[in-house]
Formats: C-alpha cells, sequence, structure tokens
C-alpha cells in the first residue's frame, strides 16, 4: 500500500477513499455504497454528483476563476449577495460579506459587531457573549465563542471567555424547570449576564438557532428567541444568528430563525450555502449595522485571498436556485416530519434512545442508559462511536454529536439527510438505524 501522509482525524480508525457521489449516496474505492445520513458534517444538502451545479462552475471557470476581491468585484458574487437578501424573510436589507468557512463567517460577524459600535464611537463594547453548549468554529475568534469543552481545552489560554448563559436544552433543563412553568429562564439569564459585566463592554450575543454538533440538536421553546432580541434590543447589544448548519433549508424553513420570526443583526452562514459544491460562506449584516460601517471607514476590516471567489460564488447561487426550483425547504420540513415520527417508534424498542428532537431534516438522537432516569451513557465505554461505526458497516453515515451534558462528544448523533431524500430512502435510513441499534443492544448483553 501507498505511503499516506495525509492527516486523518484520530477517531476513525478505519478511513476509507471516497471515489463518487450520486444522490444521497458516496461510494469508496472498493465500491461500498454508503447512505450519506448526514449530508456529511450537515453540508451536502442536494446531494451529490448534481450536474446543474458542476455545469454552472464549469462556465464560470471557462471565464473567470479568480480575481482578488479589492480589485474587481464579479456577476457571480452581486448575483449571490441579491440573492442572500432576496430570501432572507424581513423587509430591511442585508449586505453579504463572503468568506471560505463557517468558522471565518462567525469569527466576521464578531469583528463586524465590534466595529458597528467602534464607527459610532463606543470603543469599550468589545465583549461576544455566546452559551454554554454550542459551536461557532474552530479559529480561536470562533471557538472564544464556543461553549465546547473538548475543542476548547487545549487551547484555554488563548480564549476569550465569550460563553456565559446556559443554552435552552429543555430535555435536561440548566435550571431543573420545565416549559412553559419556566418563564423561559434561560433567555432571563442572558439579561443577567449582562447586567453583571454591563452593556457598555458589550458588542453582541451570538447563538445557534438550533444548537447542532455541541448539543445534538437542541430546539428552543416557543418564545425564547423572541425574549432574546428584546433583551438584546433594551441593552444595545447586537444579536448575531449563526445559521452556518441551519441555514438555507436545512431545518424546514429557509432560516431556522424564520421558524420565530426573529431578524438578527447579524447571519452567517456556510455549510448548505454551497452543499458541499465549493468552499464558500458568509457574513450577512442588516442595513442598522452597516449604515455606521459605510459612513466610517466604508468598509468592513476584514477579508481573505479567497473571499467572494467566482467559482464559488456561482456554485453558491446555483445551489440556492436549485433548492428553490426543487422546493427543497418545503420537502425537508415534510419529509422531516415523517423521519421524526419513524424514528420516534424506535424508541419503544430500544431503550437507550433517550430524546429525538430537531426541525425538517435535521434531528438529533441523544442516547442514555436509562430512559426513565436520563441517566447519560458512561463516556468512557463510547458507545455513540460503536454506533456510529457499525452504521458505516452497513452502509449508513451518521454525524457525531454531543449531548451537551458535560460538553463532550459522545452521547448524541445528528441524523441529517440530503434534502432530495425520498420516503422509501428515508424507511431505508430507519430500518437500517434499527438493526444498528439491534445489534449494538445484543452486543450490551
Ligand atoms: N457554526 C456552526 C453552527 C457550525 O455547525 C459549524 C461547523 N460545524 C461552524 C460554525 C464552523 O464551520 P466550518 O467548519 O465551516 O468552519
Amino acid at each position: 500500500m501507498k505511503e499516506s501522509l495525509l492527516i486523518k482525524p484520530l477517531m476513525n480508525d478505519f478511513y476509507p477513499k471516497a471515489v463518487r457521489g450520486s444522490g444521497i449516496y458516496l461510494y469508496d474505492d472498493q465500491g461500498k455504497k454508503y447512505m450519506d445520513g448526514s449530508s456529511g458534517a450537515i453540508t451536502a444538502s442536494i446531494g451529490h454528483g448534481v450536474k446543474n451545479i458542476i455545469k454552472a462552475m464549469h462556465n464560470q471557470s471557462k471565464n473567470l476563476s479568480f480575481v482578488y476581491r479589492s480589485q474587481f468585484t464579479t456577476d457571480p458574487a452581486e448575483n449571490l449577495a441579491l440573492k442572500l437578501n432576496e430570501i432572507v424573510n424581513t423587509d430591511e436589507r442585508y449586505w453579504s460579506f463572503f468568506v471560505n468557512s463557517g468558522s471565518e463567517a462567525t469569527e466576521t460577524a464578531m469583528k463586524m459587531a465590534i466595529q458597528h459600535w467602534q464607527e459610532q464611537g463606543d470603543y469599550k463594547k468589545t465583549k461576544i457573549l455566546s452559551r454554554w453548549i454550542s459551536y461557532h468554529g474552530i479559529t480561536l475568534g470562533a471557538l472564544s465563542m464556543s461553549g465546547h469543552v473538548t475543542r476548547r481545552e487545549r487551547f484555554q489560554p488563548l480564549l476569550e471567555d465569550c460563553p456565559t448563559v446556559s443554552p435552552p436544552y429543555c430535555y435536561r433543563c440548566p435550571f431543573k424547570k420545565s416549559y412553559p412553568d419556566c418563564n423561559l429562564t434561560c433567555a432571563s439569564e442572558l439579561e443577567t449576564a449582562i447586567n453583571r459585566i454591563g452593556s457598555e463592554h458589550i458588542a453582541a450575543f451570538i447563538a445557534e438557532p438550533i444548537v447542532g454538533a455541541a448539543g445534538g440538536v437542541l430546539v428552543p421553546p416557543d418564545g425564547y428567541y423572541q425574549r432574546i432580541k428584546q433583551i438584546c434590543e433594551k441593552h444595545r447589544i447586537l444579536f448575531i444568528s449563526d445559521e452556518v448548519m441551519t441555514g438555507i433549508g436545512r431545518t424546514g424553513k429557509m432560516f431556522a430563525m424564520d421558524y420565530w420570526n426573529v431578524s438578527p443583526d447579524i447571519i452567517a452562514l456556510g455549510k448548505g450555502m454551497s452543499a458541499g459544491y465549493a468552499p464558500i460562506a458568509a457574513t450577512l449584516a442588516s442595513e442598522k449595522v452597516m449604515k455606521p460601517i459605510l459612513k466610517g471607514s466604508k468598509s468592513v476590516m476584514s477579508g481573505h485571498t479567497y473571499s467572494a471567489n467566482p467559482q464559488s460564488a456561482a456554485a453558491a447561487l446555483a445551489v440556492i436556485n436549485y433548492i428553490e426550483k426543487h422546493q427543497l425547504v418545503k420537502k425537508s420540513y415534510e419529509n422531516g416530519k415523517y423521519l421524526l415520527a419513524k424514528l420516534e417508534r424506535l424508541k419503544k424498542s430500544h431503550p437507550i434512545i433517550g430524546d429525538i428532537r430537531g426541525k425538517g431534516l435535521m434531528i438529533g438522537v441523544e442516547f442514555v442508559s436509562n430512559q426513565m432516569t436520563k441517566e447519560p451513557l458512561p463516556s468512557e465505554k463510547g458507545l455513540t462511536n460503536k454506533i456510529i461505526k457499525c452504521a458505516r458497516e452497513k452502509g449508513l453515515l451518521l454525524y457525531p454529536a454531543s449531548s451537551g451534558v458535560d460538553g463532550r462528544v459522545g452521547d448524541a448523533i445528528i441524523i441529517a439527510p440530503p434534502l432530495v431524500i425520498k420516503k422509501r430512502e428515508i424507511k431505508q435510513l430507519v430500518s437500517i438505524f434499527d438493526e444498528v441499534l439491534q445489534e449494538i443492544k445484543r452486543e450490551r448483553r
């Protein structure tokens, strides 16, 4: 076998070589077929090998593959910014700043928020608040905002202390309360934190509308984001919505925040925006955020060599048009309900399933030792990894997530197939997952 110098993720002892993708399936060099039950990292939302997208990228690259962002603008970048503004569900205009990854998008959001206040003479407003059980990216700024113990611990001395408030985690409410009697204590905690720190020091609060990998899909109760937005406005703090995982149809709405009709000041996008066809992400800033910036420095103090790359922008534009043309947001909503109901039925025969939750085709399954007491799985046994491995052997790809119990990866998975999945394929996915859990049950006995 040829020597490999590629640094690989450590947890993957088995690392197949992918050679082809088509629809919801991937194929390795041994001819093994895998159902992409997680769209990679909740990314490949329109499935693999879609000819329209490849054609759009090819046509763009024939004319122009690269220009530097400060020397030229291009049609694909201009049209993509217009398209993103069109699909945001508010009357306010949103401006786009293009980057290459979700981490860059949230880190740009952080810088934009700070710059917004600086342009108005507020130099002290630099702190960003966030929640424990969150993930906003791997670069140091984005990681600072992430309440994710395992990813932070190694770099702790280099990180700013941003995560402050508790997440809306109803299955294991941090306040031991239940909705609606809780009166949204988790949202009100933001105000307590602001009062303690002083709003004159705080630029923004960042949150994933539905927590992804750090919590195994945590959907907040109704009223949560309305309260959060009110608190932010009252204290002159910008609200950043990190829609890197949830955005562009994944949850059955174009943006997950549309479920609660709340308009964020800044939105971070990535992953599904180009569905994996090209590396591109975006930070969208509302007119309110941009006004002082445009009046003052005239632009945002950030940027990368590949920002607004024309080929990537052409891919993202083609992906969003494809999602609209094939009504994939609606399909995600409907098929998500179908998948959720089918998974719910597994709970009876598999006591290892503690909770199943999600919106659209973004569903989290949290595993427990005991369904009644919600006792978490003993993390040293690595059962979630076993489940993922067993599913992969049976040709189903799942995504590891943390249940958020102690902020460590291990007790939950995310099921998030491409939005183009058909009902009969959903049945097949659930049937393989059932088989996997049967096998794990046998092994545990
Ligand atoms: N924000 C959220 C909500 C994410 O889920 C992720 C990726 N899992 C990121 C940011 C970082 O994106 P990337 O991996 O593209 O840098």
